[in-house]
């Protein structure tokens, strides 16, 4: 054989499984708004909150996916129900999952001043530090509602100083997908037994999601040369005890690990250090994009489509 045909052979043998492997990449996954989401349907009571729960920790662990839950405790004061409420978020402890603080309330910090949110951070933490005992040290995170992280620098800085006194660290989000918008229509979509919507809805979801992630994919080597560990903000709501087991193979499809929020936040890129202030509750891409006094637009992250915030709309 020809030497050459020979060496051609051998590089190829080679390079092959490098290129099988594709892409290595890191997410996050984050759950906000724990034990449940409602999304105003009056059947959607404790049973709901049960079967979503079950679901997404089912799916979790059979992808071997860390994820941490943001818990509003006011969510399990709901009368003959706070035992079993409380219970959801046990299961997430048991599941190896990770609680974090997302206030009592989910209050707008837009609204309130320093001290009125310090109260409302203090009383969030009380049963979800109880539930969390048994895994002394961990990691206190901390993510605010709406991600309004203080529409004053002074309001920004204070309550910065607050969390890390408290030993808090805040938590990033790098992609966000809308999936409280598709929840409200997909929810009354189940309740009326519709099932067309709801599948049109998942499958838009889904793809939604993918178009994100591809948007962070390659909005991050703008910002930092390469792509960073995404963390993805979630909400544990029915559409995501649907569609999480799909989602996460396509992900696991584009190259994903999932991997602690722990590892994800050890990425240098979450060592940037946030100093924008704005009304609004932008991606930390966005943020950090802005904080290194970078303009780079944004406008391609996508928008859920219109007929989808229609069905929000109309809640
Ligand atoms: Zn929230």
């Amino acid at each position: 054989m020809d030497f050459k045909i020979v060496i051609a052979i051998l590089l190829f043998c080679l390079s092959a499984p490098a290129q099988a492997k594709g892409p290595s990449r890191k997410m996050a996954l984050t759950f906000d708004d724990l034990p449940y989401v409602r999304a105003g349907v009056p059947s959607q009571g404790l049973q709901s909150a049960q079967r979503a729960t079950k679901e997404i920790l089912r799916v979790l662990q059979a992808h071997r996916a860390p994820a941490v839950g943001f818990v509003n405790e006011n969510k399990l004061q709901i009368a003959g129900q706070v035992d079993a409420r409380i219970a959801l978020l046990q299961q997430w402890v048991d599941a190896g999952m990770a609680l974090g603080n997302h206030t009592y309330s989910h209050p707008d910090f837009n609204q309130l001043t320093v001290e009125q949110f310090e109260d409302e951070i203090i009383k969030g933490e009380v049963i979800t530090r109880r539930l969390m005992q048994s895994h002394q040290p961990y990691q206190l995170y901390f993510r605010h509602p709406m991600t309004h992280t203080g529409d004053t620098q002074a309001k920004k800085e204070a309550i910065e100083i607050f969390l890390a006194a408290r030993r808090y660290k805040v938590t990033p989000h790098t992609i966000e997908n809308s999936d409280f918008v598709f929840n409200v229509g997909y929810v009354r979509a189940l309740h009326a037994k519709d099932e067309a919507t709801a599948r049109r809805l998942r499958e838009t979801y889904l793809d939604f999601t993918l178009a994100a992630t591809e948007f962070a994919e390659r909005v991050s080597p703008q910002i930092f040369d390469r792509e960073i560990a995404q963390t993805l903000l979630l909400h544990a709501n029915d559409i995501n005890a649907d569609c999480l087991d799909e989602m996460l193979r396509r992900l696991g499809g584009r190259g994903y690990r999932f991997v602690t929020l722990d590892e994800a936040m050890t990425d240098a890129a979450y060592q940037t250090k946030d100093t924008t202030v704005s009304k609004y509750g932008p991606t930390w891409l966005w943020r950090w994009m802005k904080s290194k006094g970078m303009n780079l637009s944004f406008k391609d992250d996508p928008e859920p489509p219109q007929w989808v915030k229609v069905l929000y709309r109309q809640q």
